[in-house]
């Protein structure tokens, strides 16, 4: 049997490297509550991510989350898309807010601005769109109507570390931008999250309610969570950091391979590359469009995994139909999500994946054709 491939792998640094950056708190003992490593890290991620400013967070659900609550929003609807992970519609539920299911776009599977004006209701708050696989969401019209109408903007960029759009860090779109620095992601701290902004209003809003809402020794002005960033996690982001940018060149690499294999393949859609976007090739999605190659995405990931090969059906369920929420929504609101969810998979992307495994897994995909 081949060896197992699997979806991602986390980049970790040299651990020679990440026991000297960690050595120095066995003198301090000054493990979390915004320490030595956790200031360093956010400068440093401020001047790589191209953001006037960011906060750190535990993970990049608690990012969103207390976004929401820094911009005072608690109640009311916010447009957002099911063609998300299912944190995205958590934070706006667990925020006491309702959200508002916009259909995507067909090319890029970001929220499509088109359908978006027609869910505005006197009601509405906000938008929370996704930047999907690392697609740059339409930004101008999204924020076009969003200013018309006076709607705050919270970017879910968790799939976008290190992009740019128009020469511009992709974190400094919209009032706030989250990132995820989860260890499956393109960079982490194994677990953590940042949310980006300008308004420097909410810097200690957002340092405030991560710390349980805490002003100072006597008051507590909000009723916050814990979610802080600890030192060990901040020391890993000052290594990864390091070596980021040639894990994405790495990435790149396996895209292409990718593109070059499986684009004259009928019936498969690959990623678009948008004009403006330096990508970051988080992810690799294909849509198989089953009365031109044959077969369904279900028997494609099936052959994969026959081959130990772990690619994911990412996004599926959209978060209309899981269980939680598929009572109160239907996924035949946005027709084109819940396709693209029944058609896409991600294939293996990570930065140490060799060209002979990308063939491997394109032999496999390739061969599930019935023309
Ligand atoms: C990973 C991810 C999140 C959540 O980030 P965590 O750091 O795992 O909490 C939110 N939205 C999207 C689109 C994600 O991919």
């Amino acid at each position: 049997m081949n060896k197992k491939i699997l979806v991602t792998r986390s980049s970790m640094p040299p651990m020679d490297e990440y026991i000297n950056e960690i050595k120095e708190m066995w003198d301090t003992h000054w493990l979390t509550n915004a320490g030595k490593k956790h200031e360093e890290l956010r400068g440093l991620l401020k001047d790589y991510l191209g953001v006037k400013d960011l906060e750190l967070f535990t993970n990049g659900h608690m990012a969103l989350e207390l976004s929401l609550a820094a911009l005072g929003l608690s109640s009311g609807e916010v447009i957002t898309s099911p063609f998300t992970f299912v944190s995205t519609t958590n934070a706006i539920v667990r925020s006491g807010l309702k959200p508002v299911f916009c259909d995507i776009k067909e090319d890029d599977y970001t929220m499509d601005p088109d359908k978006m004006e027609a869910l505005i209701t006197k009601d509405t708050v906000a938008v929370m769109p996704i930047h999907v696989y690392g697609n740059v969401c339409d930004i101008e019209r999204i924020q076009e109507i969003a200013d018309r109408h006076g709607l705050k903007v919270i970017y879910d960029a968790a799939h976008t570390f290190g992009e740019s759009y128009k020469g511009r860090g992709i974190g400094s779109y919209g009032d706030i931008s989250c990132f995820s620095f989860h260890a499956t992601k393109v960079y982490n701290t194994i677990e953590g999250g940042a949310a980006c902004f300008a308004d420097a209003s909410l810097g200690e809003k957002l340092a405030q309610m991560r710390d349980f809402g805490i002003v100072d020794e006597e008051r507590v002005a909000y009723a916050g969570p814990n979610a802080k960033m600890h030192e060990f996690s901040a020391a890993m982001g000052i290594c990864n950091l390091r070596h980021v940018d040639e894990e994405i060149a790495k990435r790149a690499k396996v895209s292409a391979r990718y593109r070059e294999r499986l684009k004259d393949i009928d019936g498969l859609i690959l990623n678009p590359v948008k004009k403006d976007v330096r990508s970051n090739h988080a992810y690799f999605p294909v849509v198989f469009e089953e009365e031109v190659f044959g077969v369904s995405r279900d028997v494609v990931f099936d052959a994969l995994n026959k081959n130990n090969i772990g690619a994911r059906k990412y996004f599926y369920p959209i978060t209309t139909a899981v269980e939680c929420y598929r009572d109160t929504y239907d996924p035949l609101d946005t027709p084109i999500a819940k396709r693209i969810s029944e058609s896409v998979l991600t294939l293996p992307i990570y930065a140490d994946l060799t060209m002979d495994e990308v063939d491997r897994i394109c032999d496999v995909v390739g061969g599930c054709r019935r023309a």
